[in-house]
Parts: structure tokens; sequence; C-alpha cells
């Protein structure tokens, strides 16, 4: 299995390599997103949302499992901590199946849920504000994704 490391150094950081990436983002795109409680997802999204050109301020969903955005694409902005189970079903489908991109924090906890192709992106916790991000692409789709982004 591939997967692609980034060291960043700060949040700014973080969120200008999420933007890079959301650039290259395309209809149904779905990432999963992984990490401690402030490992850096939310910034992660925040800096996705940038390069989607959406205008409006990403917060933490913690306490509405589902936010939508609307910039180039509309971006589905999941934070499913607080769910109840993990076979709750809350319309994931017509989410990763949409015209934007979704984008799960805590996502191994709907696990039977997620799409098998996917992008996973694990955030940890280094010195200070060091982050290390590892991308970990399924399918060959998410595949070319990371080569664009890591050529
Ligand atoms: P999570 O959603 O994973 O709980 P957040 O993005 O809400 O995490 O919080 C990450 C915190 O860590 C923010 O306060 C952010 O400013 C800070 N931070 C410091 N350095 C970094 C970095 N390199 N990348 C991302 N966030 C960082
Ligand atoms: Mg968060």
């Amino acid at each position: 299995m591939n997967q692609y490391t980034i060291n960043t150094m700060s949040s700014e950081q973080t969120c200008q390599f999420a933007e890079r990436l959301a650039r290259l983002l395309k209809p149904g795109d779905v990432i999963a997103l992984e990490g401690d409680l402030g490992a850096g997802k939310t910034t992660f999204t925040k800096g996705l949302a940038l390069g989607l050109d959406i205008k409006k301020t990403v917060n933490s969903p913690t306490f509405t499992i589902i936010k939508e955005y609307h910039g180039r694409l509309p971006l589905y902005h999941m934070d499913v901590y607080r769910i109840e189970n993990a076979y709750e079903d809350l319309g994931f489908d017509e989410y990763f199946e949409g015209n934007g991109v979704t984008v799960v924090e805590w996502a191994h906890i709907i696990e039977e849920q997620l799409p098998s192709e996917r992008l996973t992106i694990y955030l940890y916790h280094g010195d200070h504000d060091t982050r290390k991000i590892v991308l970990v692409p399924s399918g060959k789709r998410y595949e070319q994704l990371c080569k664009e982004i890591f050529s």
C-alpha cells in the first residue's frame, strides 16, 4: 500500500497543503481524516475549504455531524465523533455519491459505511506545532491524486 508523508510546522502550513490538495479535487471525492483531538483535522478541512473557494468560515461541526458549504464544489464536512453507533445511517451515501467533496473527521467510527475507494489522511502530533500528515490512497483515483500532489 502506497503512502505519502508531509511534515508541517504550523497550522498555516497544514492549511496551505490542504488548499493545494483541494484544487485537485473532483465531484464525489471522499477524504477520511484520522487523528487525535487537536491533531489538526478541522484545520485541514479549513484549508480544503479555501482551496474550494468557499468564503464561509469552516468550524468544527461536532454537534451537528454534517455541515454543507458552497464553493467551486460543495463541501460536505462531517464529524462523526458523537455519533450514537457505527451503523447509524444519517444518509451518508447521498453525500458520498453526491456532486461535492466529502470530508469525514474520525472516519473510522463509521468504517462500515465508508466507500472503499477514498483518500485516508492521518494527522499525528509532533513537538510543538509540528504535525506529520500521512496520505493513504485507496483506489486508482486517489493513487493518481497523490501522485499529482507529490510530483
Ligand atoms: P482536530 O479537528 O483534529 O481536533 P483542530 O484542527 O481543531 O484539531 O485543532 C488543531 C490545533 O492545533 C489548532 O489549534 C491549530 O492551530 C493547532 N496547530 C498547531 N500546529 C499545527 C499544525 N502544524 N497543523 C495543524 N494544526 C496545528
Ligand atoms: Mg475537529
